[in-house]
């Protein structure tokens, strides 16, 4: 996962690697920005690993157990991942307003 922001309409928007850099809001150009995966999505990762561990070598036979443990995977893995993507959102636009700060400060 990584992201673009969009001059134009300050639109931050998550992209694939086999996406172009366009703003999925207006469509534009937009630039990268390089910024380190938060904590929360590791976690969400190794959750979803723990998981599959648990279920295909795990002790638990019972299906209806199998079941709510994949549920409550899918939960929390998408739960952390949403959180991160506020995160990762959250910490591109205090960069993109630090670099306005600092730009507008040398003109
Ligand atoms: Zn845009």
């Amino acid at each position: 996962m990584r992201y673009v922001y969009c001059e134009r309409c300050g639109h931050v928007s998550p992209k694939t690697r086999l996406e172009r850099d366009l703003c999925t809001y207006c469509g534009s150009p937009a630039e990268r920005i390089a910024l380190d995966r938060p904590w929360q999505s590791y976690l969400s990762s190794a959750i979803v690993v723990i998981a599959i561990g648990v279920l295909l070598f795990g002790p638990i036979a019972d299906g209806l157990q199998r079941t709510l443990v994949a549920l409550a995977t899918i939960a929390a893995a998408f739960a952390l991942s949403a959180w991160s993507l506020r995160v990762s959102k959250a910490r591109i636009l205090r960069t993109i307003e630090m670099r306005k700060a600092s730009g507008e400060g040398k003109a």
